[in-house]
């Protein structure tokens, strides 16, 4: 279960290029208006016996279809801010693509940060990573990790590596994917193991390249190739 407190978004980077939000699902999704959701307030709601609806003790994926740090969201994020606040049994995970409003998004009471959230930095090419983990790891975050996805080549992490928790990467999804290339994984890889920092290859993508040969992989399977690969290092770890 994923908490979408507001849905829809537009695009800011490369890796956006062929979000699902803009392939067959737009429509759906409702694409580039921004809107609350019904279950805008869900972490706090409550059932007729006083209980959360949602239990504690779980991680939470925080818009997923849609950017908590979008400008269009900001009356609306105070309260979020609020809710992940009331809600310290429950770690709230999210991603952006806009780490660089970071600060000008932040409740007034933030300090050094909340404990209960881990955020992840999105990075799909050299230049993001160069432009987005200098910020990133300038604020006061408790918990943070890099995403590298959709990953579209290959990308340096080691100068950014000593201040992330974890980095997890995965190809591109969709009938328009770009090339996900085995060799740049692996490098990844090899750059936390140096770095001592946990990795997750989350899933190849559509067009998954390895040892020069480029498959195409049907979207249902490429979770479970990357894992079968088995060069995760979790280390115990979730984030699903
Ligand atoms: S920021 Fe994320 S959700 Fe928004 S358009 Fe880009 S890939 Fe899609």
């Amino acid at each position: 279960m994923n908490w979408e407190p507001w849905t829809g978004c537009y695009k800011i980077s490369d890796g956006c290029s062929n979000c699902y939000f803009y392939g067959p699902n737009a429509k759906r999704y409702g694409q580039n208006t921004i809107q609350k959701t019904d279950k805008f307030d869900w972490p706090i709601r409550k059932k007729a016996n006083g209980e959360y609806n949602i239990k504690g003790n779980k991680i939470l994926p925080t818009c997923f279809a849609t950017d908590f740090f979008l400008p269009e969201a900001d009356e609306w994020r105070k309260e979020a801010w609020a809710m992940i606040k009331e809600r310290k049994d429950i770690d709230f995970l999210i991603l952006t693509k806009r780490i660089d409003r970071f600060l000008v998004s932040l409740p007034d009471d933030w300090g050094e940060g909340y404990e209960n959230i881990n955020i992840g930095c999105t990075v799909e090419n050299q230049e993001l990573a160069d432009y987005r983990l200098p910020l990133f790891l300038s604020y006061p975050i408790k918990r943070r990790f890099i995403a590298c996805a959709p990953l579209l080549e290959g990308i340096d992490l080691t100068p950014y590596l000593h201040g992330v928790d974890h980095v997890t990467v995965g190809g591109e999804t969709g009938r328009e994917a770009r090339e996900c290339d085995y060799g740049w994984v692996l490098d990844i890889r090899e750059q936390c193991i140096e770095a001592n920092v946990t990795f997750w290859f989350k899933n190849t993508g559509s067009l998954f390249k390895r040892d020069g040969v480029v498959n195409k992989i049907n979207p249902f399977k490429q979770t479970s190739m990357a894992k079968e690969l088995g060069i995760d290092i979790l280390d115990g770890k979730r984030f699903f």
